[in-house]
C-alpha cells in the first residue's frame, strides 16, 4: 500500500436493474455523459453481471469512470453452477467488487466467513473489494449497532488490510431517509478506529441534497449509491456535489 491523494469515490449500485440491455445502455451512456467532465472524483458503476461485457469498452476512454460488480464467488473456476469468479470479472475490465451487501447477507444467507473468503479472492486477482457493513433497525434498537459493526469488520477482514469499507445502516437503505449527521459521525469514528487507513464510504438514502455532507461534515471518503444511481440526472448531481471537496490523503492500494 502507499499513500494516495484520494478523490471522493462514488459507487453506483444498480442492483437487479434495469431489466433490459437497451435500458442499461441508455442509463450507462447518460451517466457517462453526465460525469465525463467531473474529473475530481472516481466514479464506479456496478451493473448486473449480464451488462458488464457491454460496458467493457465504454469506460476505457474516461479515466475516472470505472466498472464494478455487485458480488462474486471465491473460487476461480469449476463446478459451481450459477457463480461468477473474480478472474472473469477482471477479464471484463472490472476494478471494484462490492462484497457482503446487506441484501446478500439477508436473502442469500451470506455470513462473515463467506465474505472473508470472497474478499481474499478479489484481492488475489488484483481487484478492489468494497466490504459493506451495517446494523439493522432491530440491532440498533437493542443497542447492538457497534457490536455488529465490529463483528462484521473483524470477521470479514480477517488477515486483510487492503480494502474499501462501506458503512450502510440497513435501516436507511432504500428508504430515501439517510442516516443523520450525528449518527453518521459516531459510526464513522468507530469504524475508523477498527479499520485504520482504509477508505470508508457511506451508503443508504444518499441523494444530491445530502451527498456532500457525508464527505465534508462527517469525513467519509466517498458514497455508495443505490436507488439514486438509476436516475442519471440525480446521480450526476451527486457526483457534482462532492467534486469540489478537496482530496484526502489515505493509505490505498498499490
Ligand atoms: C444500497 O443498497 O447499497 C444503497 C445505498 O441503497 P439506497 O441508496 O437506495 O439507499
Amino acid at each position: 500500500m502507499r499513500i494516495k491523494n484520494m478523490r471522493p469515490l462514488i459507487v453506483g449500485n444498480w442492483k437487479c436493474n434495469p431489466t433490459t440491455l437497451v435500458e442499461a445502455k441508455r442509463l450507462f451512456n447518460l451517466v457517462k455523459i453526465g460525469v465525463k467532465k467531473i474529473r475530481n472524483t472516481e466514479v464506479v458503476i456496478c451493473p448486473p453481471f449480464p451488462y458488464l461485457a457491454e460496458f467493457f469498452d465504454r469506460c476505457r476512454k474516461i479515466q475516472h469512470l470505472k466498472l464494478g460488480a455487485q458480488d462474486c464467488f471465491w473460487e476461480e473456476k469449476g463446478a459451481f453452477t450459477g457463480e461468477v469468479s473474480p478472474k472473469m470479472l477482471k477479464d471484463l475490465n472490472c476494478e471494484y467488487i462490492i462484497i457482503g451487501h446487506s441484501e446478500r447477507r439477508r436473502y442469500f444467507r451470506e455470513n462473515n466467513e463467506m465474505i472473508n473468503k470472497k474478499i481474499k479472492a478479489v484481492l488475489n486477482f488484483g481487484l478492489k473489494p468494497i466490504l459493506c457493513i451495517g446494523e439493522t433497525e432491530k440491532e440498533r434498537k437493542k443497542g447492538k449497532a457497534k457490536e455488529i459493526l465490529k463483528e462484521q469488520l473483524q470477521k470479514g477482514t480477517e488477515s486483510i488490510k487492503n480494502l474499501v469499507v462501506a458503512y450502510e445502516p440497513v435501516w436507511a437503505i432504500g428508504t430515501g431517509k439517510a442516516c443523520g449527521i450525528t449518527e453518521a459521525k459516531e459510526a464513522y469514528s468507530f469504524i475508523k478506529r477498527l479499520a485504520k487507513n482504509v477508505p470508508i464510504l457511506y451508503g443508504g438514502g444518499v441523494n444530491s441534497q445530502n451527498a456532500r455532507d457525508f464527505i465534508k461534515k462527517v469525513g467519509f471518503q466517498g458514497l455508495l449509491v443505490g436507488g439514486a444511481s438509476l436516475n442519471p440526472q440525480e446521480f450526476t448531481k451527486i457526483v457534482k456535489a462532492v467534486s469540489s471537496i478537496p482530496k484526502c490523503n489515505i493509505l490505498f492500494f498499490d
